[in-house]
C-alpha cells in the first residue's frame, strides 16, 4: 500500500480535527444516462467475473486473527508494504494483544514494536490513542460502524471499510494505490483522490462484491497492471478495458 505522495491515510495520524461532514464529490458517473451507466455497471460486472476466474484464493494480505488486529495492521500498513507489517505485528501482538495492554503501553515501547513500518511516532500516538478510545468509549470492542471507527484517531475511510468488509462482513470499497490506478486506467474514474474513487466505483459495482473486488484489483495491480507498466499483452482483462494512459 506504499504511496509516493503523503496520502488521507496517513494525514489521519495526525490528531483527529473536528468532524468534517464528507461530501459525495461531483462524479464522472453523475454525467452518464442511465443507459451508459447500466452499461458501465455490466463492463463492470464482467471485469470482476474474469477477477475471480484469475484469482480465486485473492484475500486480505495482511496477517490477524481479530477485529483489533485488523485494524491495527491496517493503520501501519500506510506508508508501509503489506509483507513489512505482516513481520512486524507478530511481536507487537505477542507483546500487546488488546485494546487494553495497547492503550497502557509506553508510547516509547509501542514506537520501538513498530519502527521498521515507518512513520513509526505517529503511528505509536495512532495505535495508543485510538486503543484507548475504543477501551473508554466501546468497551474494548472495535465497534462494526464505518462512523465510530472513522473517530478513531488513525482510521480513515480505507481503514474503517478494510475492518468492515473483512471482519465484520459489512461490504466496503477500499482504494489503495492499486485500486486506484486500476479504476483510472480501466476508465471507470478520472479522480486522483481515494475517497472520490471509492464514491464512484460504489455506482458501479455490484454491493456484494466491494469488499473482494479490492482483494482482485489489489492482485491485479501487483501482477499485471503494474504501477510501473501496464502488461496489456497478458491482461485478461484487455477487451473490457480502455487503457486510459497507458
Ligand atoms: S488491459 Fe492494460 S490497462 Fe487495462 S487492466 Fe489490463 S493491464 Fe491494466
Amino acid at each position: 500500500m506504499a504511496q509516493k505522495k503523503v496520502s488521507a491515510e496517513k494525514r489521519t495520524l495526525k490528531k483527529k480535527p473536528a468532524p468534517r461532514k464528507t461530501k459525495s464529490p461531483a462524479r464522472k458517473h453523475a454525467a452518464l444516462t442511465p443507459v451508459e451507466l447500466a452499461a458501465e455497471r455490466r463492463r463492470m460486472v464482467e471485469i470482476v467475473k474474469i477477477l475471480k476466474r484469475e484469482y480465486p484464493e485473492a484475500r486480505c494480505s495482511l496477517t490477524y486473527c481479530n477485529a483489533f488486529e485488523l485494524l491495527i495492521a491496517t493503520i501501519l500498513s500506510a506508508q508501509c508494504t503489506d509483507e513489512r507489517v505482516n513481520k512486524t505485528t507478530p511481536a507487537l501482538f505477542k507483546r500487546l494483544s488488546t485494546p487494553q495492554a495497547m492503550s497502557q503501553a509506553p508510547l516509547a515501547e509501542i514506537e520501538k514494536l513498530i519502527q521498521s513500518t515507518g512513520f513509526y511516532k505517529n503511528k505509536a500516538k495512532a495505535l495508543k490513542e485510538c486503543s484507548r478510545a475504543i477501551v473508554e468509549l466501546y468497551g474494548g470492542e472495535v465497534p462494526a460502524e464505518q462512523e465510530k471507527l472513522t473517530g478513531l484517531r488513525g482510521v480513515g475511510r480505507k481503514t474503517a471499510n478494510v475492518v468492515l468488509g473483512n471482519v465484520f462482513e459489512i461490504p466496503g470499497i477500499v482504494v489503495d494505490t492499486h485500486v486506484g490506478r486500476l479504476a483510472r486506467r480501466m476508465g471507470f474514474t478520472r479522480h486522483l483522490d481515494p475517497v472520490k474513487v471509492e464514491y464512484e466505483l460504489m455506482e458501479i459495482v455490484v454491493r456484494e462484491d466491494w469488499t473482494q473486488s479490492n482483494h482482485l484489483m489489489i492482485e491485479h495491480g501487483r501482477q499485471v497492471c503494474t504501477a510501473r507498466r501496464a502488461f496489456c499483452e497478458r491482461c485478461a482483462l484487455s477487451r473490457f478495458c480502455p487503457k486510459i494512459g497507458v
